[in-house]
């Protein structure tokens, strides 16, 4: 797993969907959502986050979301 926990702030994010495409690009080397391990969907005009079971906590998605839709916290270090 990868160091980080991943913080949502549904509210705001835009669905540009550049999460999705970072996710997708470094993992499969395709810039194609469906296959991204972030998920970003909208249900009457609010739009929601959630990750696959396959997330590795990278926090990769987060780096390219330029609205603060997305955080991440280091995971406690295991003593
Ligand atoms: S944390 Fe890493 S593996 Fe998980 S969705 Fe983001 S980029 Fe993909
Ligand atoms: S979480 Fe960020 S990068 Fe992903 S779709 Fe929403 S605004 Fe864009």
């Amino acid at each position: 797993m990868g160091n980080y926990n991943i913080h949502v702030a549904t509210e705001r994010c835009t669905g540009c969907l550049r999460c999705e495409l970072a996710c997708s690009d470094l993992y499969t080397k395709v810039f194609n959502p469906s296959v991204a391990m972030i998920r970003v969907t909208v249900s009457d005009a609010d739009w929601d986050i959630s990750f696959t079971d396959e997330c590795n906590d990278c926090g990769v998605c987060v780096d390219h979301c330029f609205y603060d839709a997305l955080e991440k916290s280091e995971k406690e270090q295991e003593k």
